[in-house]
């Protein structure tokens, strides 16, 4: 038999592209919850990164994370998980920012995809618009000088969706999707985090071969055997071919997410083919080690997370003349390691959906080291910018005058609210209390610490001149209404 007719057709991978808040994320909920036959399952689906679909008999599956910053991780390894792309415009909002990037990013890495133009329900949508801006995006829909095929859809009501999943499918068939189901199984990392009870779980979607319980898996990072194979419903199977999803316990270190992985024996030199491409990818997108880089400790909650931040950061260092330089990253909360770690190579930590432990924390602020949280990894961006502008130091100097006290049960956790009246209150700083005296001068009585900034009910990393925020502080001082709290730089 020859190799053609060993071929099996595979169903195709899907990435949802998009502007923030333009519906991905509703319109992944909206499509699982409709075509997943949970029965299975008991209607229990599970978060593994990826699920599949049943329409007229062919199967769909879906990359479900955050879809643009999961992409651009895997395009920063050289991967190509996805085959097709629907691109996601809303009507009401047109093309912005992240759908030009979205954009470039399928020019440039040739994936073909399809427009859904979503919340055709709301008033005040303008599809006429959207079209009008895809084509001044380098994007010509079919009827409008082009190919592109295009679905307005509501992703809240269901509207045409069904329609959508019809022109992924008239995609696919335009590509040669197919697998040979004798090979050993290669793919994609599409998730790994470490879970408490069963080790380390890794979500893959197969693209070829056939993977089977028992076998040996590796990536250019990790290598394991595969001891439970779960499909993405959590149901343990034998096998699975492509383009299913699957879940792989028995890894013995975390993959990184968009990285290839191949199962069997796979000889030696193929596997170093795969680390030397890899390699050369990642080194690219590194700092340009001139000596003058931002350096960096990056820490994550989870692998797909940590990549994400990390091809976002690295975009930014590429643009900069001086350039950043990733000297750790890893996954869990920020401990008092990565402290030392961050002190030893002269490096600032990101954290981004974690949580600062709270030695770690004390010994971060005694040594004035600057920790910044976000769980948007677009405030991280920002703040990376502005440090890398030489916009921001590790500390600020700023005053807030206190508007009002909410509770004053503790000292060492009072909540005040007050207005930034100079400069910035950022991160968890040391201030001077200043209260004006009967004489009508500004004394100072005390001191204290930020134990933590709110805006509404999130916590905030930084406030700037004019915002009203909530603080909790601590200090041997109660705090009085018209007090002055001083940030010195
Ligand atoms: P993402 O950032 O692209 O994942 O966007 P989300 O799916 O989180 O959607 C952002 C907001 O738009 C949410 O409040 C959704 O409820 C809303 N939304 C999404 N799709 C539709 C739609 O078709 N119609 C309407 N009216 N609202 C929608």
């Amino acid at each position: 038999m020859s190799n053609e007719t060993q071929k099996k057709q595979r169903p195709p991978i899907v990435v949802l592209m998009g502007h923030v808040d333009h519906g991905k994320t509703t319109l992944l909920d909206y499509i699982r919850k409709t075509s997943v036959a949970t029965r299975e399952a008991g209607g229990i689906t599970q978060a593994v990164g990826a699920y599949e679909i049943e329409r007229n008999g062919r199967k769909i599956t879906f990359i479900d994370t955050p879809g643009h910053e999961a992409f651009s991780a895997m395009r920063s390894r050289g991967a190509q998980a996805a085959d097709l792309a629907i691109l996601v415009v809303a009507a009401d909002e047109g093309v912005k920012p992240q759908t030009k990037e979205a954009i470039k990013i399928l020019e440039d890495t040739k994936t073909p995809f399809v427009v859904a133009i979503n919340k055709i329900d709301k008033t005040g949508g303008n599809i006429e618009k959207v079209k009008n801006d895809l084509m001044g995006a380098n994007v010509f829909l079919e009827g409008y000088g082009g190919q592109v095929s295009y679905q307005g859809i509501s992703a809240k009501t269901g509207d045409g969706v069904e329609g959508l999943l019809d022109l992924v499918l008239l995609a696919a068939d335009v590509e040669d999707l197919s697998y040979d189901p004798s090979a050993p199984a290669t793919g994609y990392i599409v998730e790994a985090s470490r879970d408490p009870r069963r080790g380390i779980a890794v979500s893959v979607i197969i693209k070829n071969g056939t993977l089977h319980r028992g076998d040996k898996v590796r990536t250019p990072s990790a290598a394991g055997k595969v001891k439970i194979l779960e499909n993405f419903l959590g149901k343990t199977v034998e096998d699975l071919e492509p383009s299913a999803p699957a879940v792989v316990i028995g890894f013995e270190d975390l993959p990184l997410v968009g990285e290839e992985f191949s199962a069997g024996e796979t000889d030696s030199k193929e596997q170093e083919a795969i680390k030397k491409s890899s390699e050369s990818v990642w080194k690219s997108g590194g700092g340009k080690e001139n000596g003058k880089e931002l350096k960096l400790v990056l820490k994550a909650s989870d692998a797909g997370s940590l990549e994400a931040l990390a091809t976002v950061l690295k975009g930014i260092g590429e643009k900069d003349e001086k350039g950043i330089l990733i000297v750790d990253e890893s996954v869990g909360d920020i401990t008092d390691s990565d402290v030392k770690n961050a002190l030893a190579t002269g490096a600032m930590i990101i954290g981004f959906k974690n949580r600062v432990e709270k030695g770690a924390r004390n010994f971060a602020d005694a040594q004035a080291l600057t920790i910044v949280t976000s769980k948007i990894v677009y405030e991280l961006a920002d703040a990376v910018s502005e440090f890398l502008a030489g916009k921001r130091g590790p500390q600020a100097a700023g005053k807030l005058e206190i508007l009002v006290i909410f509770n004053q049960g503790k000292l060492d956790k009072q909540l005040i609210g007050g207005r930034v009246t100079e400069g910035v209150i950022r991160g968890k700083p040391s201030f001077e209390i200043l209260r004006i005296a009967e004489n009508g001068a500004q004394e100072p009585v005390g001191s204290g610490k930020v134990l933590s900034l709110h805006e509404k009910k999130s916590e905030i990393t930084q406030a700037e001149q004019g915002k009203e925020i909530g603080i909790l502080v601590n200090s041997l001082v109660a705090m009085k209404v018209g007090d002055v709290l001083t940030v010195k730089k």
